[in-house]
């Protein structure tokens, strides 16, 4: 039996400024020394400038400035976000889930690619579970309700009580144009839902603890 190998998804929006990336499916393995962070929900970003590696190491946002150097961030339902400078020169792997978008980790991540001097940013959203199947309860929305304020209404439907559909892709786009990345310098063609599609992802909401994760990578381009 033959099988495809596994495969990247690609988005317009860093297409067009060069930069080399990927959102993984299952099973789909990052170019070589490829780095990432511990990830541990929160709002640290980690920077590598070349030299002995990352700093600090947990830490769920990781840029890079070094042309040879990949950064990734895991996933399996959340949201992985990777961003460019419009040169290509610098690039972030971003993980974003309702913790993390409480926290403001895009927000932090923005800031500290503005601390490198690269403020004309481009942005995509990967894989992650949609609207279509991420229900959350009443702890995880007040949390949300103080950095999103009235946008947060916009991202929820009520289902039962106590509980509420959310759309942490609104949410993320949302953080991206707080950061002053405009609407057609953020994409989301690969925003596929991992719960509904088994065949490509595998997904902690559908699997638990079996759940496998997706990894998701960028790279400054060479000549920037
Ligand atoms: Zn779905």
């Amino acid at each position: 039996m033959t099988r495809s190998a596994p495969q990247f998804l690609c988005d317009p929006v860093l297409e067009t400024v060069q930069v080399e990336h990927g959102f993984g499916t299952r099973g789909a393995v990052a170019p070589g020394g490829t780095l990432r962070p511990n990830q541990v929900h929160g709002n640290a970003v980690a920077r590598f400038e070349g030299g002995s590696g990352v700093d600090p190491l947990e830490a769920d946002a990781l840029l890079s400035r070094i042309p040879t150097q990949s950064v990734a961030v895991v996933t399996a339902d959340c949201v992985p976000v990777l961003v460019a400078s419009a040169d290509g020169g610098c690039v972030a792997a971003v993980h974003a889930g309702w913790r993390g978008l409480a926290c403001g980790v895009i927000p932090a991540a923005i800031a500290a690619l503005s601390e490198w001097g690269f403020t004309d940013l481009r942005a995509a959203i990967g894989p992650h579970a949609r609207a279509c199947c991420y229900e959350v309860d009443t702890p995880v929305l007040e949390a949300l309700e103080g950095p999103f304020g009235p946008a947060l209404a916009e991202a929820v439907r009520p289902t039962r009580p106590g509980h509420a559909g959310l759309d942490l892709q609104r949410l993320a786009l949302e953080a991206l144009s707080r950061g002053g990345i405009r609407s057609d310098h953020r994409g989301s063609a690969a925003a596929m839902c991992t719960v509904c599609h088994p065949e490509l992802f595998d997904s902690f909401r559908r699997q638990g603890d079996q759940a496998g994760r997706m990894i998701h990578w960028v790279r400054p381009i060479r000549d920037a």
